[in-house]
């Protein structure tokens, strides 16, 4: 068997069988980037070397280990790519904007810490919508991610680079990071999987903030079993992320049990109305289907307020971003104009230039919406709007133990035919963003492929912190399509 076609946890047990070395698995990664990544533009940095130091130290690491009973993780020596909005000590982290085009962290984020000290290699950053400010990866300051499915198509975004990374091999997990959608869409245009886990499941500390009120790092990987495996590393507690809480679970790997007899699942009507691909609504009910005849209760219900969910998270994600982005003046971080004239020319030179459009229109639209006189009108309406889905969220999850849609009304776009209408692009956000508003853990998987063969995406959405019925659902409908 080609290396590059073992999953994450069987790479793992490969090595810590002895039968392939850290270092043969990181080469094999890093040879397909060489080959592969030129046409794909997945990767924004490749660290190679540092890669290679961390397979030497892990392999020795290994041979000390053995015989003495030590359990290793399951992701030991796994090859990992990570979003570049996510600090790695010493790595360039560039958000794929201009303006961090040379910040180089100084620390590392949590589920950096957490990844590396479980035995994960990581080989590089990806790409991504500027500042994770899109759906499509085309913002980048670093180029476009192309879709290894059709290169002519996006990968989706923000976290296209990871999701292309791992449809492409060239990573065996990755993260990314998901403020309205960005994990899920991504993995479903790329056809991998890829998880939103619950609001403080996974620690933010050393994610660089878009909406701090929805921004989740959560997993990409080939399959529901590398996703739990992953989500069972980055979850817990973290006295740096106060928003970040431990639900002391055992593992979500124990969650990859193919069984959903009697579990209830609820469609909402309102998600197949209008505007949604013919193929892509086939899919999903044919997924329904499946899950029903291994023994799930499905019914079709009416949700409420889908149409108010787009407006709700672009006000406060906007809100959130333009206040986040305050930081980025030229002399905390990064990029600073090369002529001015006095400190304020300054900042307005620095930022002008050191944004992309998309980021600007954001931080003019948060800025507009908290602004006084027009708070009460957008920004605090947008806050109850987000409270009445929550509420009819909760009353549906009284009902359902899981909620199942599509993740996208449509397909992966052809590259540049997005960004000329940003309002429609934000439309296409309609299934996932209800997640973040909500909090609520939402995974994304592939379920089949429309005409021209490009992937589409089940999305299956959970109470919070139930994470564990969302893998087994998702686990149980990956082995009967296998
Ligand atoms: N497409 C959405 C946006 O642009 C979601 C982005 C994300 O999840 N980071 O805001």
């Amino acid at each position: 068997m080609n290396i590059l076609d073992y999953s994450a946890l069987e790479l793992s047990k490969e090595i810590k069988a002895g039968r392939i070395s850290v270092a043969e698995a990181t080469k094999t990664v890093l040879n397909r980037i060489a080959d592969t990544d030129k046409e794909i533009n997945a990767y924004i940095t490749v660290a190679g070397e540092r890669a290679f130091k961390t397979a030497e130290a892990l392999q020795k690491k290994l041979e000390e280990s053995r015989g003495k009973g030590h359990e290793l993780s399951p992701l030991f020596g796994v090859p990992f790519a990570i979003k570049d909005n996510i600090c790695v000590k010493d790595m360039k982290t560039t958000c794929a904007s201009k303006i961090l085009e040379n910040f180089i962290p100084t620390y590392d984020a949590t589920v950096i810490e957490k990844l590396e000290k479980a035995g994960a290699v990581i080989v590089g950053k990806t790409n991504m919508d500027e500042f994770a400010m899109g759906s499509t990866s085309e913002t980048s300051a670093f180029g476009i991610t192309k879709n290894p499915a059709d290169k002519d198509c996006v990968p989706g975004g923000s976290s296209g680079g990871s999701a292309a990374a791992i449809a492409a091999n060239m990573a065996f997990g990755a993260l990314g990071s998901d403020t309205g959608g960005s994990i899920r869409q991504p993995a479903s245009y790329c056809g991998v999987v890829g998880l939103k886990p619950t609001y403080g499941r996974v620690s933010r500390y050393g994610l660089i903030a878009y909406g701090s009120s929805l921004d989740q790092i959560g997993p990409i990987g080939k399959n529901v079993e590398d996703i739990a495996g992953i989500l069972d590393c980055i979850a817990g507690a973290d006295s740096k992320d106060a928003t970040s809480y431990d639900m002391a679970e055992d593992s979500f790997l124990n969650s990859c049990v193919s069984d959903v007899q009697g579990l209830k699942i609820g469609i909402p009507k309102g998600y197949f109305a209008e505007g949604i691909d013919s193929k892509v609504k086939e899919s999903i009910l044919a997924a329904a289907k499946v899950l029903e005849e291994k023994g799930a209760i499905i019914e079709e219900f009416d949700l409420g307020f889908e149409e108010y969910a787009i407006p709700a998270y672009y006000t406060i994600a906007s809100a959130e971003a333009s206040s986040n982005l305050e930081r980025f003046d030229g002399i905390k971080y990064g990029y600073r104009t090369k002529e001015f004239n006095g400190l304020h020319n300054m900042y307005k030179k620095t930022r002008s230039e050191g944004f992309g459009p998309e980021v600007k229109r954001r931080i003019m639209l948060g800025s507009f919406v908290l602004s006084s006189g027009y708070y009460d009108a957008y920004y605090l309406k947008a806050l109850k709007v987000r409270a009445l889905i929550k509420e009819a969220f909760d009353r549906a999850f009284e009902k359902y133990d899981v909620i199942l849609g599509p993740v996208a009304p449509t397909t992966a776009p052809k590259i540049g035919t997005s960004l000329t209408d940003p309002l429609k692009m934000y439309l296409g956000d309609i299934y996932t963003i209800s997640a973040n508003l909500c909090g609520i853990p939402a995974i994304s998987l592939p379920c089949g492929r429309d005409e021209s063969g490009m992937p589409i995406g089940l999305q299956l959405m959970g109470k919070m912190f139930d994470e564990k019925t969302l893998i087994r659902t998702a686990y149980t409908f990956e082995k009967a399509r296998v």
